[in-house]
């Protein structure tokens, strides 16, 4: 490989998760500065410590509004607007079920089912009343809770792109642990590896070739436990307060913003493999990539990117 193609892999951990920035050049203060932004936006926007805005927000519920800082207001804002779309299993205020799952973290169980039914009141994406005047967000119900860890995620990789871009970087790749969003046209493209679920080795069903797109991936091998036989995993349905419970082992979405991909990964869930197809033919800047629990991969369309599938246990169809 010659000098002018050589990557400068820089690693991390953060919101619990492994973060790796790719360059075509050493520079180690500007792989600082991205995981200085990273953290940032993690300080603004976890749930998992004491204080961040959005537990500002969570602490204050049934009492006050909350001015919160304007890329926060703009990511609630958008995490609402895809909470409200029609028939949506995406919904932001979905905090109080998370929290008593606990899923993928320690002393998750299965909470009763009477706690579940009482915990859903406190789940309605409409009572986060949010205002454009003072950029403030207040949770009408005390009890109620924000969690943004199905988009947060994307939000940030693409400040990063964006970040990259502005720093004069022309071919860059950051992977926050499922979200990949790529900076340019290096040497034969991006490559990203479609993971093959539950496998403990990091092994690959296929691969996807891409040029300044996000690569993002939900599925149930990510987080879950296993109790009386039955797995649980972490994307739960709003509708029932379970683990939505379909033909998927993960959804991959392929889009320009790592955002949408975010959103999208979670709405696919919901629909499935014939419904998620379907809507997205009204989408053609958003492809979905289906893994299915009996090894089918299907693929939306594919106009975005290339795919080559690398394990013979796997049927491509679509
Ligand atoms: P996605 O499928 O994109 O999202 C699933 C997550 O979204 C769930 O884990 C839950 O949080 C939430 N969710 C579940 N169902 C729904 C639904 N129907 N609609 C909307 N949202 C739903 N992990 C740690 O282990 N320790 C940490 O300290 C930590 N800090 C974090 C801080 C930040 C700012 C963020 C963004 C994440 C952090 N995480 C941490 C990871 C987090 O707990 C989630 O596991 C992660 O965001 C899930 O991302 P995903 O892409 O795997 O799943
Ligand atoms: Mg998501
Ligand atoms: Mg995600």
């Amino acid at each position: 490989m010659s000098d002018s193609t050589r990557v400068y892999s820089y690693s991390a951990v953060l919101m619990g998760s492994p973060i790796l920035l790719k360059l075509f050049a050493h520079n180690e203060p500007l792989a600082s500065r991205v995981f200085r932004l990273i953290k940032h936006y993690e300080d603004l926007l976890t749930v998992n410590r004491a204080q961040s805005q959005v537990m500002d927000i969570n602490h204050a519920a049934g009492q006050h509004p909350v001015v919160v800082s304007a890329p926060v207001y703009t990511l609630i804002k958008c995490a609402k607007a895809a909470s409200l779309l029609p028939q949506s299993t995406f919904n932001f205020a979905i905090g109080p079920l998370v929290k008593r799952w606990r899923i993928g973290f320690k002393g998750d169980s299965v909470p009763p089912a009477d706690e579940i039914t009482q915990l859903l009141t406190l789940t309605n994406p409409e009572q986060v009343v949010l205002n454009d005047d003072d950029m403030s967000v207040f949770l009408a119900q005390p009890g109620m809770e924000i969690d943004l860890g199905a988009i947060a995620k994307g939000f940030i990789a693409d400040r990063v792109r964006d970040y990259l871009r502005q720093e004069g970087v022309e071919q860059g790749l950051i992977n926050l642990g499922g979200n990949v969003q790529t900076l340019g046209t290096p040497e034969g493209g991006w490559s990203i590896g479609l993971k093959k679920p539950f496998s403990t080795s990091g092994a690959m069903i296929g691969t996807l070739e891409i040029e300044n797109k996000s690569v993002v991936t939900s599925g149930v091998y990510e987080r879950f436990f296993e109790q009386n036989g039955h797995l649980y995993h972490h994307i739960l349905d709003p509708r029932t307060g379970y683990p939505l419970d379909n033909e998927l082992d993960s959804v991959t979405i392929i889009s320009a913003d790592s955002i949408d991909g975010d959103i999208w990964t979670t709405l696919m869930y919901g629909m499935g493999v014939e419904k998620g197809c379907m809507a997205l033919r009204s989408r053609p800047d958003i492809e979905a990539i289906f893994v299915t629990k009996n090894k089918e991969v299907v693929l939306s369309s594919s106009h975005l990117y290339r795919f080559t599938l690398l394990d013979s246990d796997y049927r491509l169809t679509g």
